[in-house]
């Protein structure tokens, strides 16, 4: 039997999967798709999730593949614009997920994991042991043949909309915001004046991620290797939204409607379909069963706006192999509770972050406020960048 079973081979999965691996737990991971798999994200690796990935040497051909972002740029509905840096001299990586999530992947089988793909985890099993409840393990399967795989410890690391936080009751769309994603790979698609400046004189600068915030919304835009450029809208929303069956047409009308970027968007074209993925915020309850842990957006989702959710996935994914080779070495009592604390003492501060950001770009004012304050006082704009860029952890 398997020590561990994580259920969800993303980054959270797979980073839980190279750690308890090392620690020497047998390691089996378990994910519904085939890899490499795509997977809806603005591509963007901040600078903090970057150094947890080189802490746990995990980072060499995230390095050889992506490209360098040193940071952003935000505008507001009045076309105002501001440029931050990364402080200390900190960047992140822009790379395709599909090719992230992959190398994360390998390390985990480098590291000793085995890999089940195409398998769906439709539950946990639930069992009483003594007086205690426990989950022992997760049933698998499709079209009423069902098989269950045992594990003393069981990680559900299996994203946003997960199949075992959902089933358990513990995860639930808020009613506000209500949110929805459209995202979609453009081949030329112009970069920035900043950018082109920085090729024009050679300067060492890497490039810059780009949030644009509008009355209904706002647009993330990534350059990516290989000429691509990553576009993501996110606007209120709901599924009876007619637009949201045309993706390809919605994202390429608010880029055409977008006075900062129609021009840099005019000669570009849509390299795949747009992808549509929503209601985005999930809030999610601690799981109290001995033998589960939960990682990653299973754990939670606030926004995409902070582009951090890798942060929280790796870390996370670090902190729930930690917390399973505990139970395994010393039996369960006490664990739910540290680990709570230790993500508590970790996260809270950029959970608060993230829910004052969620809450100001609804408020267009707001924005263009933070962009002429940016522009009169660069230095505390840089800061509040460093801090979305979890650069100070
Ligand atoms: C529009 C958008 C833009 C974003 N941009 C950024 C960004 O630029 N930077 C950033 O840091 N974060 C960003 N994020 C957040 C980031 O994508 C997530 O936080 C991250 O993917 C979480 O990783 P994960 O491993 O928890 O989940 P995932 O990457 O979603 O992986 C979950 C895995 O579980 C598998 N799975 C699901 N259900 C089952 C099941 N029942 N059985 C078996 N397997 C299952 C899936 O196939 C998948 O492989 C963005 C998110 C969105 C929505």
């Amino acid at each position: 039997m398997d020590d561990v079973l994580i259920v969800g081979a993303g980054p959270a999965g797979a980073v839980a999967g190279v750690v308890a691996a090392r620690a020497g737990a047998r390691v089996r991971l378990l994910d519904r798709a085939t890899f490499p798999r795509d997977k809806l994200c603005g591509d963007t690796i901040n600078p903090g999730t970057l150094a947890r990935l080189r802490h746990l040497g995990l980072h060499e051909e995230i390095d050889r593949h992506g490209l360098k972002v040193d940071g952003m740029i935000l505008t507001g509905e009045r076309g105002v614009g501001v440029v931050g840096r990364y402080p200390q001299g900190v960047w992140g990586r822009a790379v395709v997920r599909r090719e992230l999530d992959w190398l994360l992947l390998q390390q985990a089988l480098a590291a000793g994991c085995q890999f089940d793909e195409g398998i769906a985890v439709q539950r946990v099993v639930v069992e009483e042991i003594g007086a205690r409840r426990a989950v022992t393990g997760v049933a698998v399967g499709a079209n009423g043949a069902t098989r269950t795989i045992a594990a003393p410890v069981v990680i559900a690391a299996d994203g946003r909309r997960s199949t075992i936080a959902f089933g358990l009751g513990l995860a639930r769309h808020p009613s506000r915001p209500r949110r929805w994603a459209i995202g979609g790979y453009f081949e030329n698609f112009l970069p920035t004046q900043s950018d082109r400046d920085a090729v024009a004189t050679e300067l060492p600068a890497g490039c810059l991620g780009e949030m644009h915030v509008r009355r209904n919304g706002y647009i993330g835009v990534a350059p990516l290797p290989g000429g691509l450029t990553n576009v993501c809208l996110v606007k209120p929303s709901g599924p009876a939204d007619a637009d949201l069956r045309d993706p390809s047409a919605l994202l390429t009308r608010a880029l055409a409607r977008d006075p900062l970027l129609r021009d840099r968007a005019a000669g570009a074209r849509l390299a795949a379909q747009p992808v549509v993925l929503g209601p985005l915020a999930v809030d999610v309850e601690p799981p109290t069963l001995d033998g589960l842990i939960l990682a990653g957006d299973a754990a939670g989702f606030i926004d995409p706006m902070t582009g951090d959710g890798l942060r929280f996935a790796v870390r996370g994914g670090e902190l729930a192999a930690a917390a399973a080779v505990h139970a395994l070495e010393h039996g369960w009592s006490g664990v739910p509770e540290r680990l709570a604390a230790e993500r508590r003492r970790e996260f809270a501060a950029k959970w608060r972050f993230n829910r004052l950001t969620r809450a100001l770009v609804a408020s267009p004012r707001a924005v263009d406020a933070a962009t002429i304050g940016g522009q009169l006082v660069p230095r505390a704009f840089e800061a509040l960048i460093g801090h979305a860029g979890d650069c100070y952890c």
